[in-house]
């Protein structure tokens, strides 16, 4: 039988590692009084917080050379003794000694094998019917990922929106829908529906549209509401922002993922947390989002993509 986490079970393990690993333990005691304060840009509540905690993550070296360098931390082999499992298919329920949230977890893949979604887009909605109470998301390998030579997704506790904003309708099948988002600084496609498998079919559809044959860049947000499941799928031009690589006063230490596709700009120094005004995140979304007159400009040709994958 399937195992399926609540709220419950989840509380009971994390709080069991805490106990149990200090490190964990000083960084979710630390990560509790992060600061956090909200910008509004556009019409849209954009929440910061100040972490330095992230800081390896913001920063991290994802290059080939990088990676092939180090122990990989999501392979069992290398993770802490302290640092235990729950097993759900083929992936293992870690805690992650890093949070951004009260409660942050890592999904690695049992096998150490290549950050890449389209072989894991079934396991990603059959996650999420798993794990009804948390938000789960998903990396690209060259668009936040920081382990992009293992597989993995991560969840949390994370309020989402009742009923997400909706922009026009692309496609439908069954209780499945794909549209557009309206948010104009994330533009997104929206998923939505009753079937985890007929879910799976139309975003393999979407990623196989946006590329063929390599891992595309996207970020992944999902969550459910009662039987229903919504997944908005961010496209991304790029990984890090222009700011990042300046080298004035006007860096900014910001490495959007799918959390920042969130609304949540997580910061890793305090310069940036402060001094971040709304110009400024709207210039890094830009900077590594599509447009909307992008998104709007491939409507049709998903569209045909689409129909034509149902009935292939
Ligand atoms: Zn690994």
């Amino acid at each position: 039988m399937k195992t399926i986490l609540d709220r419950n079970d989840l509380r009971l393990f994390l709080d069991t590692q805490l106990k149990e690993w200090p490190q964990a333990q000083t960084n979710y005691a630390a990560m509790g009084h992060c600061l956090q304060r909200q910008i509004e840009v556009d019409g849209e509540v954009i929440r910061l917080q100040f972490n330095p905690g992230r800081q390896r993550s913001t920063t991290a070296d994802t290059s080939a050379i990088e990676i092939a360098r180090r122990d990989c931390f999501l392979c069992a082999k290398h993770r802490p003794k302290t640092q235990k499992k729950r097993r759900l298919g083929s992936f293992d329920l870690l805690v992650n000694p890093f949070p951004v949230f009260e409660e942050h977890y890592t999904l690695a893949h049992v096998l150490h094998v290549e950050q890449r979604i389209k072989p894991h887009v079934r396991s990603f909605f059959r996650m999420l019917d798993r794990l009804p109470d948390l938000t789960l998301f998903y990396n690209g390998a060259q668009c936040g990922a920081s382990a992009p030579d293992h597989a993995h997704f991560q969840a949390c506790l994370w309020e989402q929106p009742e009923v997400p904003h909706r922009g026009s309708l692309i496609y439908q099948e069954g209780t499945t829908t794909l549209s557009e988002g309206v948010s104009s600084l994330r533009p997104a496609w929206l998923l939505e529906g009753c079937s985890s498998a007929s879910m799976s079919q139309v975003l393999f559809s979407l990623l196989d549209f946006l590329s063929p044959n390599e891992e595309p860049n996207v970020n992944l947000l999902a969550w459910k509401r009662g039987e229903r499941s919504y997944c908005l799928i961010f496209p991304r031009s790029r990984h890090r922002p222009e700011v990042y690589f300046r080298s004035d006063e006007g860096q900014r230490l910001v490495s959007p993922a799918a959390v920042e596709m969130g609304g949540f700009l997580v910061c890793s120094r305090q310069r940036d947390f402060e001094q971040l005004n709304a110009a400024e995140i709207r210039e890094i979304y830009a900077s590594v989002c599509w447009s909307t007159q992008k998104i709007q400009a491939h409507r049709i040709a998903l569209q045909e993509h689409l129909r034509n994958s149902a009935h292939a």
